[in-house]
């Protein structure tokens, strides 16, 4: 296939996927980094990722802090919490991310309320930098708790739909009320109707996913209008039902080029939104953010969880041997005079409601 041959309807994104041959995928890359920096410039945005819980109440099939799976849990405390987004604020990373299981007893909401507040009053470390952006990943919550953190000063959440397919959706989840498609989707339109830059993606390289699928994936975004993405390829975790199911994937070599190439097209079909380069791509690759951002990225969430707790933040294969590596990756980048937009929001230019003043 040709890039001149390249169409972005369901069809044409569909063919690209499918599409194995690496001269292809690299120009497709080159494109897309082309487009990235004449439309939203050549920065890249950080968020401190802070995972805060592996403890869920849910028990998606695929990941490895399932209810179900055997493991030490953690919760950070909000002393902990503070301190990492201190650090953020003092390495003028602009965002943190809250990112955790998803739980939803009352105790935790007004802890993370908590949090939110005090976050954003830690004092930026230079004068004229905003207070840190919060950006949420906690699941599914009632819209009454969307507008409490909402209100608390959160502006950013991530919930992904991990499949578009609501027939994928089901083989990847337990089949009751909990893990609800049409529950999901309502959560994402409660998101963007409170205010919320309201991100979502899905996993690349499922069991049973086509290219089709993916493609609709990418569809999904667009008609959802989504101002920021976060996908990544899904890894498997060696004890969760669909590993010990057996149902095949692709190899870690597609699954990575997938990953890239997703992140390619999506910034063709959205050219001004955010995209993160997703952590799942750095455990296949160990330059697998850095390619992100060369096939079209503009964020990346360096973990921030304090060591002792991140080895138990254990989604899926290997993430345990991911250290917060970001320094030798800023380094990379900034060789490859690709600039990172410190001590800023880094909000995406899609999202009108809220625009970032800094
Ligand atoms: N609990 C919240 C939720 O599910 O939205 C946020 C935390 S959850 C761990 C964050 C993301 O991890 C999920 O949206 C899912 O896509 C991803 N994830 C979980 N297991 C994974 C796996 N085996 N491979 C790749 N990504 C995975
Ligand atoms: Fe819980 Fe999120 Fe993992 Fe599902 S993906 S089991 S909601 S942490």
């Amino acid at each position: 296939m040709n890039l001149s041959e390249l169409t972005l309807d369901r069809e044409g994104l569909a063919a690209a996927i499918a599409c194995e041959d690496a001269a292809f995928n690299e120009a497709l890359s080159e494109e897309a980094y082309r487009v990235k920096v004449a439309t939203i410039g050549p920065e890249v945005y950080l968020r401190g990722l802070i995972e805060i819980s592996n403890i869920c109440v849910k028990n998606c099939l695929y990941c490895g802090i399932r209810r179900d799976i055997r493991c030490p849990r953690y919760e950070l405390s909000e002393e902990e919490v503070l301190a990492t987004a201190k650090i953020a604020a003092g390495r003028h990373f602009g965002s943190v991310v809250i990112q955790g299981g998803e739980r939803t007893d009352p105790a935790f909401i007004r802890k993370i309320t908590r949090l939110i507040k005090a976050i954003k009053a830690i004092e930026p470390s230079t004068e004229g930098e905003p207070p840190l952006g919060i950006t949420l990943s906690l699941g599914e919550q009632s819209r009454e708790v969307y507008e409490e953190w909402f209100d608390a000063g959160a502006h950013r959440y991530l919930l992904r739909i991990e499949s578009s397919n609501p027939d994928l959706y089901r083989k990847i989840h337990p089949d009751d009320s909990l893990h609800s498609y049409d529950r999901r989707i309502k959560a994402l339109y409660d998101l963007k109707e409170i205010g919320y830059q309201a991100g979502t993606g899905a996993m690349i390289g499922l069991p049973f996913q086509s290219a089709e699928d993916m493609a609709d994936d990418l569809m999904f975004y667009k008609e959802f209008d989504a101002p920021m993405i976060g996908m990544g390829p899904y890894n498997p975790h060696p004890q969760t039902p669909l590993t010990l199911a057996g149902a095949p994937y692709p190899s870690e070599k597609r699954r990575f080029a997938l990953g890239l190439k997703m992140i390619a097209l999506l910034r063709l079909l959205m050219p001004d939104i955010n995209i993160a380069s997703a952590t799942s791509l750095e455990v296949l690759d160990p330059r697998g953010r850095e390619l992100g951002i060369l096939s079209g990225a503009n964020v990346i969430m360096p973990n921030m969880t304090p060591e002792d707790k991140m080895v138990n933040y254990n989604l899926y294969d290997r993430k345990t041997l991911l250290r917060d590596s970001h320094s030798s990756l800023v380094e990379e980048l900034e060789s490859k005079k690709i600039a990172i937009g410190y001590g800023q929001w880094g909000d995406s230019r899609h999202f009108r409601k809220c625009p970032d003043p800094f």
